[in-house]
């Protein structure tokens, strides 16, 4: 097996601050992506064998995927799913960047600041739908439609506990995975650890792409710390 490497990019990963201004990444994104070290063959050619190995991946992400997101090369989860990899993903992020990407099987777990939600029917809507009502308003958020109810922005918050419905709903996707790809989290919220500690439970092999120690190094074969989308874009998905 043989594999792409983009050297251009790898090469940018220790690069001291002064000389950014050689990156192809935008200017703005890069500076608040941490600095990773730089990726090991080794640890790719591993992360390979795991992506090959599985069939149903299912893959939790978090913040480390969004700041870095402007990144040229990065592989779109949509194409990932196209292709029959991934069988369910769950993100962390309330910025709808994979819904955007065209992906399906997808759990919002946190919610999407682009939706609210009414806290007495429970119906969604979209923010521009409520922001179109506003306009012709007094000050203060207009009630529901439907029901007269308090619309809230549609994001879990730390404290906030995730519906039941939705973590019981993604415990059986995960079941139905032969795989857990951790991408950009350091799963430090008890809303994304639990699955991980149901993947260990359930002795489903789990791998963790992210710059930096996670709560779930103990629970993994590996992890790789590199930026997603360097490591995603060279990686084969079958
Ligand atoms: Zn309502």
């Amino acid at each position: 097996m043989r594999l792409r490497l983009p050297w251009r990019h790898l090469a940018l990963c220790g690069v001291a601050p002064g000389r950014r201004a050689t990156s192809s990444v935008p200017a703005g994104v890069q500076s608040f992506v941490p600095a990773s070290s730089t990726i090991d063959a080794h640890a790719l050619e591993r992360l390979q064998a795991f992506f090959s190995r599985a069939t149903r991946l299912f893959v939790i992400t978090g913040a480390g995927l969004s700041t870095e997101s402007g990144i040229p090369d990065y592989r779109s989860d949509g194409q990932w799913e196209k292709q029959g990899k991934v069988h369910w993903l769950v993100t962390q992020n309330v910025d709808a960047l994979h819904s955007k990407a065209g992906h399906q099987g997808l759990t919002e777990l946190h919610g999407c600041a682009h939706r609210v939600l009414c806290l007495g029917c429970g119906a969604m809507s979209a923010r521009e739908e409520l922001q179109k009502r506003f306009a012709g308003l007094n000050p203060g958020v207009p009630p529901c439609k439907d029901c007269g109810g308090i619309l809230k922005q549609d994001v879990t918050f730390f404290g906030d506990t995730v519906n039941r419905g939705t973590v019981q709903f993604v415990h059986e996707r995960l079941v139905e995975s032969d795989a857990v790809l951790v991408a950009g989290s350091s799963l430090q919220v008890y809303s994304g650890y639990r699955f991980l500690l149901a993947a260990a439970d359930q002795k489903i092999p789990v791998a963790i792409l992210n710059i930096g120690p996670t709560s779930a190094d103990h629970l993994t074969e590996f992890r790789v710390s590199a930026r997603c989308g360097e490591v995603l874009s060279v990686i084969q998905p079958h």
